[in-house]
């Protein structure tokens, strides 16, 4: 995967991200710290869906996207995959 490759359309998204606006604290939280908070403004985010199929699709395990944490995101892929 080539991260570097990016098309404008990938990105495109990302301007409009609510969470551009506000920081990326939120999304990336301590880990067992509460990202109920992050979860509130992806709500929202009219970017959502994007954002998750982008998360989902590029593999990232960190942070909140889409409205999901990394452990919602990977219970996600599995019963995706079964
Ligand atoms: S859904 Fe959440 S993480 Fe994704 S762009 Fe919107 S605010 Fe950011």
């Amino acid at each position: 995967m080539h991260t570097d490759t990016m098309t404008p359309a990938d990105s495109a998204w990302q301007e409009q991200a609510l969470c551009a606006q506000t920081g990326a604290d939120f999304f990336f939280p301590e880990p067992g710290s509460s990202v109920r908070e992050a979860k509130r403004i992806c709500g929202m985010c009219e970017m959502r869906s994007a954002c998750l199929e982008y998360a989902l699709n590029n593999d990232e395990r960190f942070g909140v996207w889409g409205g999901l944490s990394e452990k919602e995101r990977l219970s996600l892929r599995r019963s995706d995959q079964n």
